[in-house]
């Protein structure tokens, strides 16, 4: 692909030269942090950087792009580590300024913009005793969580983002811009649930919003690996005492502290402290070497992790999926198999791999074909972020991780499940290009096939997830 020629940025510079876009090009002085990215094995060089202010500036700048065939990317917070929002070359559509959050506490709704953080969602939404559905890491983006499906601490409540979704607009291939919904152009809004990275640009979102009482009851736990066995027991037992209101996150990581890979555990609870502390009391009773639980309100909660997954190294984001109950040695031999590589490789240790045991019960409620979104059955998401620095690595680490979030699913996944006609068992936000749309969208590609001939016929907007790609490349 050329890069943008200096002339054609001039060009792109005039026609937003009446409008409150800012361009930025290689000899800005913000331009290095205009091609920052969360893995810096995305910082590609982009022909220019448009930090757009309004749907119209998006409009202006996908109509200048696709009308000269010129590749461009949508940026929200940078997080997705396969490259999707960068470009070498094109231009970037960076959201970032387009963070507006208004809430109507009588209807009870939040309109977000497409750019905004979901920490400033929960902050806002929270002075009116409101919550969403949101991230458990916030300082991740509205727009590339909420399209692709979302999952967070209320799940187990209300279901995904999407299915808290009211309606949204978004900028077409051809500039055109509309409004989606139950009743305005509901084919669309169908596919904006689960796939909506693949069909436009997302400015704006209307999400329903629920009375929160504060404060939840949640934190991080570590634990040597002698534990292991018995968390494993706390979850297997997790299903049959959950009633929706909990969540459970467990998995390894490097340690400097303990100079280990340690087993560590986050809790949440959203009720009082007397009865979270029955709840997770087999747990509470394993005398953990670190313990952060506290009460505290639902925005601080959706805090508390994304110190471990902060800009700075090369990453890479995986997923899996594991049934209930686990089989003790299968994880045990995940831990293993993990703590080989972060004895292996230098500066790895802020690597990390979870299992999220967060309620399926409303997920499930809604049938697949119902969404674009296909994952929805009676499993949980398992995920990891590998991290490393050097670039020889890339392949290596990319590999292993590969190898170690199959060896999940084949070992511990929907494959060995008798429910096997049930979700995909890949969340699409979490899986690099090494799946196909298949393996993504099952039953509901081919609508979304159909849908991307009549909406995106030049398959602008493939960077997330190809729609038309199906060949598996591992
Ligand atoms: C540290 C970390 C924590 C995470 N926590 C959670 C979690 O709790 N729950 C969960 O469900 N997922 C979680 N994820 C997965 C997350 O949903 C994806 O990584 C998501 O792609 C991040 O979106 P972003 O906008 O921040 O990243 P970006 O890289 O900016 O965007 C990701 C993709 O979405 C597209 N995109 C972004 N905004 C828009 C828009 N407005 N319109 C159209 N396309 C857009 C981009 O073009 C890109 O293809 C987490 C990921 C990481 C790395």
């Amino acid at each position: 692909m050329p890069f943008l020629s200096y002339p054609r940025a001039l060009e792109l510079k005039n026609e937003l030269r009446e409008t409150n876009a800012e361009v930025i090009t290689m000899e800005n002085e913000n331009y290095a942090e205009g091609i920052s990215r969360f893995s810096s094995s995305c910082e590609k060089e982009a022909g220019a950087i448009v930090r757009v202010t309004s749907t119209d500036e998006v409009s202006k700048v996908v109509s200048f792009a696709t009308k000269r065939h010129i590749p461009f990317v949508v940026q929200g917070g940078g997080f997705n580590t396969s490259g999707s929002s960068s470009t070498f070359g094109g231009i970037v559509i960076n959201l970032s300024k387009m963070s507006q959050i208004t809430v109507d506490p009588g209807a009870k709704t939040v309109f977000v913009q497409g750019g905004a953080i979901w920490e400033d969602v929960d902050k806002v939404s929270a002075t009116f005793g409101l919550a969403i559905v949101g991230c458990t890491m916030n300082h991740t983006s509205v727009g590339g969580t909420a399209l692709g499906g979302g999952y967070g601490w209320l799940t187990g409540r209300y279901g995904l983002i999407i299915d808290n979704l009211l309606s949204a607009r978004l900028v077409l291939a051809d500039g055109r811009i509309v409004t989606v919904s139950m009743t305005e152009n509901p084919d669309l809004f169908w596919a904006v649930r689960g796939a909506g990275q693949g069909f436009g640009v997302t400015t704006e979102f209307v999400f329903k919003a629920y009375p929160q009482t504060d404060p939840v009851f949640g934190g991080l736990l570590y634990f040597t690996a002698d534990r292991l066995s018995q968390i494993v027991h706390f979850a297997n037992e997790f299903e049959e005492r959950s009633t929706g209101i909990e969540g459970f996150l467990f998995g390894f990581t490097g340690s400097l502290l303990m100079q280990e890979t340690v087993v560590f555990v986050v809790t949440f609870y959203n009720g009082s402290r007397s009865a979270a502390e029955k709840f997770f009391e087999p747990i509470l009773s394993l005398k953990p070497v670190v313990n952060e639980i506290e009460m505290m309100p639902y925005p601080k909660m959706n805090t508390i992790l994304n110190r471990a997954a902060e800009f700075g190294g090369r990453k890479s984001l995986g997923g899996s999926n594991i049934v209930l109950p686990l089989n003790v040695k299968s994880v045990e031999e995940v831990y293993r198999d993990f703590d080989t590589i972060m004895k292996t490789f230098p500066r790895v240790s802020e690597s990390f791999v979870v299992f999220e045991l967060l309620p399926y019960i409303e997920l499930i409620k809604v049938p697949n074909e119902a969404t674009a979104f296909a994952n929805r059955g009676k499993y949980y998401n398992a995920a990891s972020i590998f991290r490393w620095h050097d670039p020889e690595l890339d392949p290596k680490m990319r590999s292993l991780q590969q190898d170690m979030m199959n060896k999940i699913g084949r070992r511990a996944g929907v494959a060995r499940s008798e429910e096997m006609n049930q979700g995909v068992g890949v969340y699409a936000n979490y899986a690099g290009h090494e799946a196909n749309a298949t393996e993504l969208f099952g039953d509901n590609l081919p609508r979304l096939q159909t849908l991307k001939m009549q909406y995106d016929p030049d398959n602008v907007f493939k960077k997330w997830h190809d729609m038309f790609l199906h060949t598996s490349v591992h």
